[in-house]
């Protein structure tokens, strides 16, 4: 038996995740569930899946669920706050930790997982993007087992050699890798004429035509900052220079990724559009598990279409690639920056195409450091959000 804490259990991911769980309970056991607000959901996934515990990181929301578990009668211990996020995701009795927080609020709970020696499977690519050289630093150290579950990064895992450890440092000239291609559906704004993107909705940017995502991810998804992300992750997951890591358009997200060798061979790695396969792969490597996912009908999807990133459509993913190259603490910026810019968006206080604005803004004044520990990459993080509001301020003054 296996047991799992699902950090963000009531999201995309966590249901996800609960739902390929649901299928294996004679391998897995849920040990913790966890989210930050929304307490009737996790009532309900802790009667379904009685978990030991069950973590609110809102004390008031925490106290609801202790209140609603008790009517119940249900056994689930109910803890609250930051620490108990860290208690769940670091405790012996624990084996596999999902890492699905959406964010920075995702970085300290991930780590303790990291630092722990878990298998860790990580769908919060922003930890990575803020901290990953502490991040594949410190899984190096504890021997944790990374497992990508971000889709693009998971096929690159299944297009690489069974023996690869991603916590390991690997080499991937050593593997005859010559490039890594990174696929991109181009989101629900791919052919929307650029003068229409000051007036586009959050409800227009969060509904994407191959992905049902919360609405953060379906936002970055809309600017491909997501992309950008995605980019910095596969650097850090990979081994990889900016140089190794190639994007390329594909509207149908059929292929997830692929690995270009120096033999000519590209591998991908194919299927439906829906993260309980991934989610399932990271569950049972070495073996395959049942995922619930439907088999992909190559007739019926009959085209595989592909064509180059238009950047200047996309401002995001130019500033991702420029803070690759910067390194520092210039990634963890960039990512407060967005994180600060899309949550506008979604409030409506900041128009769509401004949320590329607000990040090269901050950026441009941003002095960059070396990321030794996590307090370097929490203050960029502060600072970086700080200077954000300013422009959001002043920009949708402007609205
Ligand atoms: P979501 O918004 O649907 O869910 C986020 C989860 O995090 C919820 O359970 C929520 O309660 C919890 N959470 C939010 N803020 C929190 C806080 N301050 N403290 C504690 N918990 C908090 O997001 P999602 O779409 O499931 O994405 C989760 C992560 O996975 C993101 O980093 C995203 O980039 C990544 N990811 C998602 C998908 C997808 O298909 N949804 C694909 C690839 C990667
Ligand atoms: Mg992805």
């Amino acid at each position: 038996m296996q047991r799992v804490s699902i950090l963000g259990s009531t999201g995309s991911i966590g249901v996800s995740t609960l739902d390929v769980l649901a299928r294996h309970r004679d391998r897995f056991e849920v040990f913790a569930l966890t989210a930050a607000s929304r307490w009737q959901t996790l009532r309900d996934q802790c009667l379904e899946y009685g978990p030991r515990y069950a973590v609110m990181s809102d004390p008031r929301a925490a106290e609801q669920l202790r209140h609603a578990l008790h009517e119940a009668h249900s056994a689930v211990e109910v803890l609250s706050g930051p620490a108990a996020l860290e208690q769940v995701a670091a405790c012996a009795e624990v084996d596999c930790v999902m890492a699905a927080i959406v964010g920075a609020a995702g970085l300290l709970p991930t780590f303790a997982a990291v630092k722990a020696g878990k298998r860790v499977l990580l769908a919060n690519k922003e930890v990575l993007v803020m901290a990953g050289n502490l991040f594949m630093a410190e899984a190096k150290r504890s021997g944790a087992q990374v497992l990508p579950i971000d889709s693009e990064h998971n096929a690159i895992f299944q297009c690489l050699p069974l023996t690869v450890s991603l916590g390991q440092g690997i080499a991937l000239p050593q593997l005859g890798v010559s490039k890594i291609i990174l696929t991109a559906s181009g989101g629900p704004f791919r052919d929307l004429p650029v003068a229409q993107l000051g007036q586009v909705t959050p409800e227009q940017a969060c509904n994407h035509p191959n992905w049902d995502m919360g609405p953060k991810i379906s936002v970055d998804s809309a600017t491909m900052m997501n992309k950008g992300l995605e980019f910095i992750e596969a650097c850090w997951l990979f081994n990889a220079s900016a140089s190794d890591v190639e994007v390329v358009i594909h509207p149908q997200s059929v292929i997830h990724s692929m690995v270009e060798y120096v033999d000519g061979s590209v591998l991908a790695q194919l299927g439906n559009p829906d993260m309980r396969t991934p989610i399932a792969h990271a569950l049972g490597m070495p073996e395959r598990l049942v995922s619930g996912v439907e088999r992909l009908n190559l007739v019926a999807n009959a085209r595989l279409d592909f064509e180059a990133l238009d950047e200047e459509r996309f401002p995001c993913m130019a500033l991702a690639r420029q803070v690759a190259q910067a390194g520092g603490t210039m990634p963890a910026a960039l990512n407060a920056a967005n994180e600060e810019a899309v949550a506008a968006f979604l409030a409506n206080r900041l128009r769509f195409n401004d949320i590329a604005r607000v990040i090269a803004r901050v950026l441009e004044k941003f002095d960059s450091t070396e990321p030794a520990d996590l307090a370097v990459v929490q203050s960029a993080d502060a600072c970086s959000r700080r200077r954000a509001q300013e422009v959001i301020e002043h920009l949708g003054g402007k609205q």
